[in-house]
């Protein structure tokens, strides 16, 4: 009996030209890679053995070689208030979090794309991982499939966020590759308007992102207004600052009616004051954006605190006076670790 998972050669992550060339190394007629394409990604059938259209021989040879295999779900705990926190095991052993989080209009879907991370945000619970390895792509669609499975967003569509653990763009190219499978239309045609990818601000992957025919959204984690405060906070600006950055974005093509997504961490008498307000809004000048402000999640052993509720109104009520859009992100599954800043699996680590 065939057992996902049990072979290297995973099917799941190669694209319909990839999948063709195979069928026809195997000496088949280069409609049954589409064929196994369909399968895979339009009818979400993982099992080869249930893939009858395809010829059994076809298919014992498949076998003898390649392998469908999806994240195993190891564990999910669900927050009271719905939001609900996978963590996957991959073949090799290490694991990684996705999270759920239903909404009355849309859910969303928050997915990692590496296991660990190497950018080390001070606010970041992931940072203390460290970085493991970049996610192959068949283990960043496979998030989504499982999800699927599992029946937690289905078709009526659903968002999908490139925010769970690691830097996007440091896993580029499978990041990209798992986007065009996602919203590929012969495939999962996921709409790839509803697919954000955030970055913490690797520029020159930003500029080669710009030259892609198909863009997915884009966040930015931008966090503070002066580099000193950056450079504690991110160390990634002490490579690519807060004005490179920025320029990047004011570049970057936007289809008519695209606003950049800025992600703004709120830490109490880090990033809150008045003046940071005042700042972030002068910033932010000429770049088509939004401001989500998320205050901080504190987690234990990270040396920051949540500002009071009053600072926070105070932050978004400067913004909105000196016309930025900014909503403050509702905090979801803070009881069970799954909020904003807060996945890491350290025991894994
Ligand atoms: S916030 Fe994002 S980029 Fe920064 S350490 Fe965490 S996962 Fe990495």
């Amino acid at each position: 009996m065939y057992q996902a998972g049990m072979k290297s050669n995973n099917l799941l992550g190669l694209d319909q030209a990839e999948l063709v060339r195979l069928a026809e190394s195997l000496g088949e007629d280069p409609f049954r890679g589409r064929q196994l394409y369909v399968q895979l990604y339009r009818r979400k059938q993982h099992n080869l053995d249930l893939m009858t259209d395809l010829s059994k021989s076809f298919r014992s040879r498949l076998l003898q070689d390649y392998s469908v295999s999806l994240p195993a779900v190891r564990q999910v705990v669900t927050s009271r208030d719905g939001t609900a926190k996978l963590l996957f095991r991959l073949d090799d052993g290490t694991f990684i979090e996705a999270v759920h989080i239903p909404e009355e209009t849309r859910d969303t879907l928050c997915i990692s794309s590496q296991v660990g991370c190497a950018v080390g945000c001070t606010f970041c619970m992931t940072a203390r991982m460290g970085f493991a390895r970049n996610l192959r792509v068949g283990e960043i669609v496979g998030q989504v499939l499982r999800a699927i499975e599992m029946g937690l967003v289905g078709e009526n569509g659903f968002n999908i966020v490139f925010m769970g653990m690691g830097e996007p763009l440091y896993n580029y190219r499978n990041v990209m590759k798992a986007f065009r499978l996602l919203t590929d239309s012969e495939g999962m045609n996921l709409s790839y308007r509803r697919i954000t990818v955030s970055t913490s601000g690797v520029t020159p992957v930003l500029r080669q992102m710009a030259e892609e025919p198909k863009l997915p959204n884009l966040a930015i984690s931008l966090n503070a207004t002066t580099a000193e405060v950056r450079n504690r906070i991110m160390p990634i600006n002490k490579r690519w600052d807060l004005k490179e950055l920025l320029d990047v974005c004011r570049d970057f093509p936007l289809e008519p009616r695209r606003r950049i997504t800025i992600e703004y961490v709120l830490l109490k008498d880090e990033t809150d004051s008045d003046e940071d307000a005042r700042r972030l809004a002068r910033l932010l000048r000429g770049i088509p954006s939004k401001v989500n402000l998320i205050p901080y999640n504190p987690s234990p052993g990270l040396p920051h605190e949540r500002p009071e509720e009053h600072r926070i109104s105070r932050f978004q009520e400067i913004l909105s006076e000196l016309n930025v859009s900014a909503f403050v992100r509702k905090t979801r599954g803070i009881d069970v670790a799954a909020a904003c800043g807060q996945l890491a699996h350290l025991e894994a680590s």
